[in-house]
């Protein structure tokens, strides 16, 4: 089969270099590596449709992969033999300015695409997550990743007007309005069932997605920050539930531990707010820093502002610091139930110090607000180059993982943590299985990873 693989892609598009696939048997976290047998670089749509009909035809497990940039195994082959298609060179960007629509590749990045947008005087509603320069449009709604202007358009979903994906027997389809071939994919909400919805968030496990349809935006000229310092959580839930009441935020971020020594206090926020006109942006930016200030909070000055614009960076500084082993466990939770899981999560970890400090396992609970949630992630760091160190911090994540799914909080990027997520879900789960067995009866693509 990889002879005629070899021939779609082009050679020079195709490996079973030993280096070469040792260099794709990770993504950005700790789960310990696996390798494919095979890699394809993948660049038309049609290439990827004509080689995911040969694998079906030959039931051949592939995996599927964009930037690798996540941190829980979503990349990484779960079947030893799989080929691995690289989506990263499946590019192009096609802005149409008169619908005000943009269309990408699957390989496109956010920060690729922000620029281009950016050039023509528009911008998206998200701007993709803090891995913007790296995280490809495929890969992070394959796996819903919460992306920067969460707290005024809440999920990626709710950008998207259509897409183009490749289903495990290679037939290429469009969802939404550009499932008429007659029309340009503009809407999603039309012909019928909501077909884009079953792609995002399923972790390549349901169809390729090749292309997707966003709204755009006249690019926003103004911006203000702010920050603030709370005596408790529960005051800066206050506020963030006020912020969230209000609906005026574009972003907004919640430290619980470790609080920034800039911010202090025993909870810090901070926030920004973007709009085309000064005199409403300068109205938000006051009501904004009336409610922090109503719940008790101190105003920490310029560090918002600060802290937003190295936001592509501020994560990678800090796993550079206290790494290079990373793994997260993430979910979303209502805004008044954060306090109750953030507390249950604090006493494991208070639980643990020993072992945290023998191991030099670090870590970290923070916030992001989704319009009406807060997804609450936990990092945990360790220096993996020491076995039994990173053997233990594993360990560790799938114990939070435990602890937070225990309490209702709903993943999104979850890769090995399905074990101990998908069989909560009951009755959904099973009709998540039926609809994979039904798309996917040879189990092909990106088998076992939900
Ligand atoms: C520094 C840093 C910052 C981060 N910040 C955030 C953040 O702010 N918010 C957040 O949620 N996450 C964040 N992440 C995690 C990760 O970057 C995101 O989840 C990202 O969106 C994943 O995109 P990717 O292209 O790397 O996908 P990959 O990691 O390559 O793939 C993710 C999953 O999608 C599948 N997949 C990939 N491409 C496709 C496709 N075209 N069609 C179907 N399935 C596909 C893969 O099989 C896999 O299951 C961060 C990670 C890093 C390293």
């Amino acid at each position: 089969m990889y002879g005629l693989v070899r021939k779609i892609v082009g050679e020079e598009n195709f490996s079973q270099d030993d280096f070469e696939i040792w260099c794709y048997s990770r993504d950005s976290g700790s789960v310990p590596p696996r390798r494919p047998g095979a890699v394809a670089m993948i660049r038309s749509v049609e290439a990827l449709a004509e080689v995911v009909r040969l694998a079906n035809l030959h039931g051949k497990p592939l995996a599927i992969r964009g930037a690798s940039s996540s941190m829980c195994g979503a990349p990484m082959p779960v079947q030893k033999d799989s080929l691995m298609l690289d989506l990263t060179t499946l590019q192009g960007i096609d802005i149409d300015e008169e619908s005000m629509v943009v269309t990408a590749g699957a390989g496109v990045t956010w920060t690729q695409l922000n620029k281009a947008l950016e050039e023509k005087g528009w911008e998206l509603g998200l701007e993709g997550p803090w891995s913007a320069p790296s995280a490809t449009v495929g890969g992070t709604l394959a796996v819903h990743a919460i992306c920067m202007g969460a707290a005024r358009y809440g999920s990626l979903g709710t950008q998207i007007t259509g897409l183009e994906v490749v289903l495990p027997d290679g037939t290429p389809v469009r969802t939404g309005s550009g499932a008429h071939t007659a029309n340009a994919m503009v809407m999603r909400d039309c012909n019928g069932a909501d077909l884009t919805g079953l792609f995002l968030g399923s972790h390549g496990s349901l169809g390729i997605i090749a292309r997707a349809a966003f709204k755009i935006y006249p690019l926003s000229r103004h911006l203000a920050y702010g920050a603030f310092s709370f005596p408790s959580l529960d005051r800066a839930i206050d506020a963030m539930h006020g912020l969230a009441r209000e609906n005026i935020l574009y972003d907004s971020r919640l430290f619980v531990f470790p609080v920034p020594p800039e911010i202090g206090g025993d909870a810090g926020l901070v926030y920004m707010i973007k709009g085309s006109r000064k005199p409403w942006l300068d109205d938000m930016a006051e009501t904004a820093g009336d409610i922090c200030s109503r719940a008790g909070g101190r105003k920490v000055p310029a560090f918002g502002e600060e802290y937003y614009r190295g936001r592509n960076h501020a994560r990678v500084k800090a796993f550079g610091k206290a790494g290079p082993g990373w793994l997260e466990v993430a979910g979303f939770i209502p805004i008044r139930r954060y306090p109750q899981v953030a507390r249950r999560v604090l006493a494991y970890f208070e639980e643990k110090d020993d072992v945290l400090k023998e191991f030099k396992i670090r870590w970290s609970l923070g916030g992001l607000l989704e319009t009406r949630s807060i997804n609450i992630p936990v990092a945990l760091f360790c220096n993996e180059r020491n076995r039994a160190v990173w053997e233990r911090m594993l360990e560790i994540w799938m114990e939070v993982a435990e602890v937070m799914f225990s309490l209702g909080v709903s993943p999104y990027w979850i890769g090995d943590l399905h074990v101990a997520v998908m069989g909560r879900l009951g009755p959904a789960y099973d009709l998540f299985r039926g609809i994979k067995k039904h798309l996917d009866p040879k189990n092909i693509l990106n088998p076992e990873m939900l």
